[in-house]
């Protein structure tokens, strides 16, 4: 018996783990492969370097800055001035990092368990059923937390979310490569499509890179993500940073996440938290999800350590991860960013198209380019009046 199962050993499952068994409590993370590398792009945001301190001892280059292409190749390049940056991780190295930091805080991790299902007692969830190599196995818990991401079968299966739609995510095919690059090992480079989805390269050293493109919503019907793919890295303005004449393909792989923002109805239930991507976790545009994912594993956390004090797992008393100020936060900006879609893709991209060549002949025009892909600031009536010009 655990105070709480959690399903997913990613960003969002051991962060919580961890939350939880420093705190004391007995918790059980039950993970599929720690062999297995997500595909990601990688891009890992300060605060999460804030709370896995391990990550500063690699001297991973930080990301201050963006090379930014628009439909028509515009180019518009900024660097940070803040203190916040990035660093580009192999993902494989990141989630093992993450799971030793919550096996160290005493978590028990069970690697090679598949779970698939509730152990239902009394009509209510009591525990998760994992395949494991040495057959089926039960892990009983008070408080179960379902973390295994987009191909969660335990968040439909928890009777609050329906399956995903194809219009309601994002279909990414990325690369780890191996090779010469002319990149800044300061900079991510950003391309955007003439149809929602962007292409990436991000730097990972001096020899090597991850990239990667991907569509969403409805234009996942539109368009073939590996036809995407093969277009974007053999294209002239992506090759000129990459002269492919002695890099080779390390790893690659597909994989889909959320497109539309926290499910802000199906995040709790009784005895229950949808976290990281099984919650929506991910931010609309951007695609980026480790921070908001280990801020979700977080406050989960949380809500659970004061659910056990009270000994109430009831749907009532949880509700309390909904309307955290950090979760409330992460829905509103999802929110914005969601809401700047059509204007980001509106016409074939021609108004990024226009924003970036604007951004080129007007100063100020660029600084407020720049602090809404900086800040997300919103683009204000006379910006979009200067666009539409
Ligand atoms: C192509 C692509 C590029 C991306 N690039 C970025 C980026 O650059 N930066 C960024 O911040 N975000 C990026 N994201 C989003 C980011 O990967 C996710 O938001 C983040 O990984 C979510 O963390 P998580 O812990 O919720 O889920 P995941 O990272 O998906 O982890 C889920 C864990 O559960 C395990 N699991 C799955 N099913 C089961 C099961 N049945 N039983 C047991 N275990 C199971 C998996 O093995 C995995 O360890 C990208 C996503 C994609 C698809």
């Amino acid at each position: 018996m655990y105070d709480v199962v959690i399903s997913g050993a990613g960003p969002s499952g051991c962060q919580c783990a961890e939350v939880l068994a420093k705190a004391g409590y007995k918790v059980a993370l039950i993970e599929k492969n720690v062999n297995w590398r997500k595909p990601c792009g990688g891009a890992v945001h300060s605060s999460v370097i804030d709370l896995y301190p391990q990550l500063k001892k690699l001297s991973i280059p930080k990301i201050i800055g963006v090379v930014l292409h628009s439909a028509d190749y515009h180019k518009l390049e900024f660097k940070g001035a803040g203190n916040e940056y990035s660093i580009i991780i192999d993902r494989l190295e990141l989630d093992n990092i993450m799971r030793d930091a919550a096996v160290d805080a005493g978590v028990e991790l069970f690697d090679k368990h598949l779970s698939f299902d509730y152990v239902i007692k009394n009509q209510k969830k009591v525990g998760i059923i994992a395949k494991s190599p040495n057959g089926s196995k039960e892990y009983h818990g008070n408080i179960i937390i379902v973390a295994d991401g987009m191909s969660s079968k335990l968040a439909f299966k928890s009777g609050i979310k329906s399956k995903w739609k194809i219009d309601e995510i994002a279909i990414g095919n990325c690369a780890i490569m191996k090779g010469n690059h002319q990149l800044d090992e300061e900079c991510v480079y950003v391309y955007f499509k003439p149809y929602q989805g962007y292409g990436w390269i991000f730097p990972l050293n001096k020899k090597r890179f991850n990239i990667g493109v991907f569509t969403f919503g409805k234009d996942n019907l539109n368009h073939n993500i590996y036809d995407i793919y093969k277009e974007f890295i053999s294209n002239p303005k992506v090759k000129k940073y990459i002269p492919s004449s002695n890099s080779s393909i390390l790893w690659s792989s597909s994989y889909a996440f959320p497109a539309e923002g926290v499910m802000e109805k199906s995040l709790y239930t009784d005895n229950l938290m949808l976290i990281g991507d099984a919650g929506g976790f991910v931010s609309p545009i951007s695609g980026e999800g480790i921070q908001t994912s280990v801020i979700s594993g977080k406050i989960s956390a949380e809500t659970a350590i004061k659910a056990l004090q009270e000994e109430d797992y009831s749907k009532n008393n949880l509700k309390t991860y909904k309307s955290n100020p950090e979760i409330k936060s992460i829905i509103q900006n999802f929110k914005l960013k969601r809401s700047m879609i059509k204007f980001f893709y509106e016409n074939n991209g021609q108004n990024l198209n226009k924003m970036l060549d604007l951004a080129k002949k007007d100063l100020k025009f660029r600084e407020q380019v720049v602090n809404m892909f900086t800040y997300g600031e919103i683009p204000s009536k006379d910006f979009i009046a200067k666009i539409n010009d």
